[in-house]
């Protein structure tokens, strides 16, 4: 089949009915045509079409090896550099679109699918169906063009404890049966963004008590978000209905996130991919470099969110002419700084890339990962300098209403035009900034970054521990050793 189309996206949607709570409410009927979730499926549906744009097609999809059909370029398993750099390029068209404030942009797990696909002998245990089972999912998902969420972290009820500790043993997710036809789970995981995934990767956090106790919580494995018993949470929505002049962002890009539980859901044995095996779990994502990847694809999200808010401030800055203050010009650089440390970061990556034991091209994995523990410091400040760049303008919005109203314009037309721009083109600006800034969506992403990639304090930990710092440890060693002990002398 090859590409969708983004109605194809849609009709499959609405045919593919899901238990989606919303607000205290079932979503029943067309999920396109909820007033929460039509947008937001139509800014999917548009990165689907933008695959058979004919000005971008050549870079954002390629020939499937199995049947000849165009597909999305995420799938590719990069053999070289160029194929990493096409991959990249692949990204930064999605990244665009939605100025890095879509997270779950297909290709975020279209890459993690790609790598554990290549990696498919590191799931080959004891039983190696797993091994064909990752395999055949990645072909099926490429040769379908589906769209995926996640799942990593059970719910957050006592984070002192493990799975199997807590007071409740089957709230989080886990193993409550096996039948010739699958494995039945019950209980919960924390959080998915994109409830309007085709399919869900039930996966590991990234670390798993390795007990006997914790083993019918560690496992992988895919369903589709329609399978029965599978029910989503969803929080409140930050699409409010409004006008694109009204909430820029939010009318377009409220992914929403939604809390899973399964109520026992049945998942089929060839849906399988780890089961009861803390180990592989724990390992997966380090063996078969799907972090990498991921990392990769979300590297050139931050680029586009970056250089998202470099515009908005640069435009502020030229609206209201504050271009020669100086700590407006440190404040601009730091963003700039921000924008072109990403960039250095994904070059970097690139250029020492090298292929893995899978065969794949894989980026170098130390600046990703110096990347994505900057991101989360670097975005929160983004947006607080787009406050104190804007400041009290960013109250000064009125309502695409307001400028309807024929008595309240010309006081419109006259107190909110700023020096080079009417009020209308001062607000339109300005009311992207308060989306970016201050708005529920704005805010949302700012926790987005803090956390989605998991908790930053244990990310750092994560790079403390797998950074080689034996050369630096020496450098300082060999210098210590030109002064001698004087009693030694
Ligand atoms: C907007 C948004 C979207 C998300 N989307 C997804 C998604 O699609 N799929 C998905 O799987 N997840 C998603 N997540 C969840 C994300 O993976 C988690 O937020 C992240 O892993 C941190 O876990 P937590 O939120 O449970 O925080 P917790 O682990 O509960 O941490 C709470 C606080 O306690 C501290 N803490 C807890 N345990 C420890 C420890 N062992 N050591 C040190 N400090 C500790 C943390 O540092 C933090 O300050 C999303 C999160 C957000 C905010």
């Amino acid at each position: 089949m090859g590409i969708r189309t983004g109605q194809q996206y849609l009709d499959d949607l609405d045919t593919a009915s899901r238990d989606l709570w919303i607000d205290g409410e079932p979503v029943t009927g067309r999920i396109t045509e909820h007033p929460a979730f039509r947008r937001i499926s139509r800014s999917v549906a548009h990165l689907y079409d933008m695959q058979h744009d004919p000005k971008l097609q050549a870079e954002m999809t390629y020939q499937s090896p199995s049947t000849g059909d165009l597909v999305g370029l995420s799938f590719l398993q990069p053999n070289t550099k160029a194929d990493l750099t096409r991959r990249r390029t692949m990204m930064q068209h999605w990244a665009g679109y939605a100025h890095g404030m879509m997270g779950r942009a297909p290709d975020y797990l279209n890459s993690e699918l790609m790598a554990i696909a290549a990696a498919a002998p590191f799931f080959a245990t004891e039983d190696s169906r797993y091994a064909d089972n990752v395999r055949h999912y990645y072909e099926y998902v490429r040769e379908h063009d589906l769209c995926l969420t996640h799942t990593l972290i059970l719910p957050q009820a006592n984070r002192g404890v493990s799975a199997a500790q807590q007071a409740d043993p089957y709230l989080a997710a886990r193993v409550v049966d096996k039948t010739p036809e699958g494995v039945v789970i019950r209980g919960a995981r924390m959080l998915a963004t994109l409830p309007l995934a085709d399919e869900i990767l039930v996966f590991p956090s990234t670390v798993i008590r390795n007990t006997e106790e914790d083993r019918p919580y560690a496992f992988a494995f895919a369903l589709p978000l329609s399978t029965p018993g599978l029910r989503l949470v969803c929080r409140e929505t930050f699409d409010y209905g409004r006008s694109h002049f009204d909430h820029p962002l939010g009318s377009r890009f409220e992914e929403m996130d939604a809390v899973v539980v399964f109520h026992d859901v049945l998942v089929p044995w060839d849906r399988i991919f780890v089961l009861e095996d803390g180990e592989r779990c724990n390992a997966l994502y380090a063996e078969t470099d799907a972090t990498v990847h991921m990392t990769h694809q979300v590297v050139v999200k931050n680029m586009a969110k970056a250089e998202f808010i470099l515009g908005v401030v640069s435009l502020i800055v030229d609206t209201i002419g504050i271009e020669q203050f100086q700590h407006v010009q440190e404040k601009v650089a730091e963003v700039i700084i921000a924008l072109e440390t990403m960039k250095a970061f994904l070059i970097a990556s690139e250029a020492n890339a090298k292929v893995n034991r899978w065969g794949i091209m894989t980026p170098d994995w130390t600046p990703l990962n110096v990347a994505r523990n900057t991101f989360p410091k670097v975005y929160p400040r983004l947006v607080e300098i787009v406050q104190q760049l804007a400041a009290g303008g960013l109250m000064a919005i009125p309502s695409e209403n307001d400028f309807k109203n024929q008595d309240l314009r010309p006081d419109i037309d006259r107190f909110f035009q700023a020096r080079n721009t009417g009020a209308f083109e001062r607000t339109r600006l300005f009311r992207l900034a308060w989306d970016a800034a201050v708005s529920a969506f704005g805010n949302r992403q700012v926790l987005y970054e803090r956390f989605f990639f998991g908790d930053p304090v244990r990310m750092a930990g994560a790079l403390y521990h797998s950074y080689d710092k034996e050369g630096a440890k020496q450098r300082i060693r060999d210098f210590l050793e030109e002064t001698s002990d004087p009693l030694a002398r």
